[in-house]
């Protein structure tokens, strides 16, 4: 058995990041704002984060965004120097995604697996994963879709530019919610 079966049968965060991109791409009716617009005042680029009331903003993806706690959470977590489960030392490069999905290491993680194929219990575990995770990305999308459509009439593009979205755009962008929310509930496994 290949040693990333899991990994690779995990949803990956990239398919939203794709839903996302479709939903800017197919979105025909947006309008550029002209040179006269307040730029200067709401200009962030990629990556800067920023307070904006009382909440932390980033740009993620050419998308504002407001940065969730689970975000926090996710960079605060430190790698140890040895695995809680082996006692071998971690390997940052290889080990972190591991130890902040499963608490242990690469190779705990493959002698995890193993023994649950051994029982037969690897294909309910694998279920499992995928379907946590899904979860957590349907939570996401639907959270970030929300947010975008619902408290700005703009967003800001990868370039910089604000663009604006009128009522017909906002009725076409929620058709693509609903499609891009069936879509992944359909990567559940029963
Ligand atoms: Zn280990």
């Amino acid at each position: 058995m290949k040693k990333d079966t899991v990994l690779k049968k995990e949803f990956k965060h990239r398919d939203v990041e794709r839903l996302r991109n479709l939903v800017q791409g197919k979105y025909g009716e947006k309008t550029t704002m002209g040179t006269g617009y307040t730029k200067a005042k709401e200009f962030h680029e990629e990556g800067d984060t920023w307070e904006e009331d009382g909440r932390t903003w980033t740009i993620k993806n050419g998308i504002k965004q407001n940065i969730t706690k689970l975000d926090k959470a996710k960079e605060g977590i430190v790698l140890p120097l040895f695995c809680p489960t082996c006692s071998r030392t971690m390997k940052p490069h290889l080990d972190k995604r591991w130890f902040v999905m499963y608490g242990h290491c690469f190779d705990c993680q493959v002698d995890f697996e193993h023994k649950l194929r051994k029982e037969g219990k690897l294909e309910e575990f694998e279920k499992q994963v995928i379907n946590q995770h899904l979860e957590g990305t349907i939570q996401d999308f639907e959270d970030w879709f929300d947010e975008l459509i619902n408290t700005k009439d703009h967003f800001i593009t990868e370039a910089g530019d604000i663009e604006k979205w009128d009522g017909s755009g906002k009725a076409q962008l929620l058709k693509y919610k609903e499609e891009a929310l069936e879509y992944l509930k359909k990567q559940k496994k029963e």
